[in-house]
């Protein structure tokens, strides 16, 4: 496993952490009724995806 030769700085380390933040959540609105969904999911509220019929439940 690689070792680290030489200590890294305050600044060094801070300023590589500086992109580590979390994104927000890319949420977008259902066509049909209008609640937030995630992309490439089927809604949570109808269980449409895009222009198909809503997703069958299973029994
Ligand atoms: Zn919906």
């Amino acid at each position: 496993m690689a070792v680290p030769r030489n200590r890294m700085s305050n600044a060094r380390k801070n300023s590589k952490r500086a992109h580590h933040a979390k994104k927000p959540k890319h949420l977008s609105t259902c066509a049909n009724c209008g609640n937030p969904r995630r992309p490439h999911f089927s809604c949570q509220g109808c269980g449409t995806y895009g222009e198909k019929a809503p997703a069958q439940k299973e029994a």
